[in-house]
Order: C-alpha cells, then structure tokens, then sequence
C-alpha cells in the first residue's frame, strides 16, 4: 500500500547564533581550526532544537535536599555522518547526547552509472528503534542523501532526520521527492547549485574546508 505524508518538512533554523556562526564559515578567509569549531558547534545547536520529541521517561533522583521525580531519555539515538563532510558535525552533537551511538556511510560516484554507491557502511542495532539523525553538511544535488537515506531504511531505521549545514532547492526537491517521510533540518538555504556541483554562495568545500586538504 502506498504510504501518503503531508507537506514534507523543510526547516531552516534562523537563529542569531546559527546565523552568526554560518557567516564564520562562509567566509573564505576562516581558519581550518575555527571552521571545524563553528561546523561542530552550528551541529549541536541544530541538534537542540531538533530533540525536542525525544521519548523520556520518569526516574526518582535524590538530590542533596529530598527526592524527586525527572524526567530522562528513552529512545536511543543514532548520528550517521555521511564521510567525510559528515564527520565535522559528529563531536558537536555527542557533546550535548554522550549516549547517541555512531554509524558511518562511505559513498563513491560509480563512473558508469553516476549513482552513488556505497563504500562503506557500519551501524549500531539500535538504527531500528531509536531517532536516526543523517549528517551531511551540503545538501546539493541530494542524491549522497537520498542514497544514504535508502540504506538506512534497508537497515530498518524508521524515524529519520535528515541535518545538514546548507541546502538548495535542486537539493532539497531531489529528498522531498525520493522521501518525503524524511525532514530537513538546515542553517542556510541557498540559490542554487552551479556546474561545477557547488552550492551557491556556499562555502566551498565543506570537506577540505573542515580537514585542511587543498
Ligand atoms: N559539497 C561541498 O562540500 N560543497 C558544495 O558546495 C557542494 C557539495
């Protein structure tokens, strides 16, 4: 049976210190060390605002005066960076959920088929039943992602959220049509992708910008 959803989902988060931290990365001039930082830390602050239906649970916790009942997370929760730009944002993200497990994606460009094909995939068991959280910081054409998001749901995830840095409309169309049950979550949407595979005005190559090459 064919499944129908709403609208698909798009956020972009227009928050002053997302902003302030997306104009630090855009910028040409921004150090290797400084745009990791602010690529990690832009992922975490993402990653606040995107956990809020995070399941909990009660728990009684004494505290130096008396006992009381707060509330904890029971849902496990999987990063999945898609290498090598993904990786940039894994650090932010385990900082605020220590317990979220990590699985990785490798994809390649099969030269005959132009598809993306997978190099390398490793996931913990809890893809199935926890909140998966797809990383890739440039939704560009969006078909890494929508590859990625196919070998996840193989995998047997089934609450997805797609996060990434920037997007464009060639992007994001090619996720909300391949999956629509899948939000975006981005801290800047843009005009569009060039020839040359870049998001414009963007902010280059995520990769060599995060480890340094080129
Ligand atoms: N990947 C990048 O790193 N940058 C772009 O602009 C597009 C894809």
């Amino acid at each position: 049976m064919k499944k129908s959803y709403e609208k698909p989902k798009l956020v972009v988060f227009e928050h002053p210190l997302i902003s302030h931290k997306m104009a630090i990365i855009r910028d040409k001039n921004t150090s290797t060390k400084e745009f990791k930082e602010s690529v990690s830390e832009i992922g975490a602050l993402i990653t606040y605002e995107i956990t809020r239906d995070l399941k909990t649970k009660p728990k009684k916790v004494a505290t130096p005066i008396e006992l009381t009942t707060c509330n904890v997370l029971n849902e496990p929760v999987v990063i999945v960076p898609i290498l090598r730009a993904g990786l940039g944002m894994v650090e932010g993200i385990i900082n605020i959920i220590p317990t979220a497990k990590v699985g990785h994606i490798g994809l390649y460009r099969n030269e005959e088929t132009l598809e993306p094909t997978d190099y390398y995939s490793k996931f913990p068991d809890e893809i199935k039943n926890g909140l998966v959280l797809l990383i890739d910081p440039m939704l560009a054409t969006g078909g890494s992602a929508a590859r990625a998001i196919e070998i996840l749901k193989k995998q047997g995830a089934k609450r997805i959220k797609f996060v990434g840095l920037v997007g464009c409309p060639e992007g994001i169309n090619k996720l909300q049509t391949t999956h629509p049950d899948v939000p975006i979550y981005l801290a800047a949407l843009d005009s569009y992708l060039n020839e040359d595979g870049y998001i414009v005005p963007g902010l280059g190559d995520c990769g060599d910008r995060l480890f340094g090459t080129k």
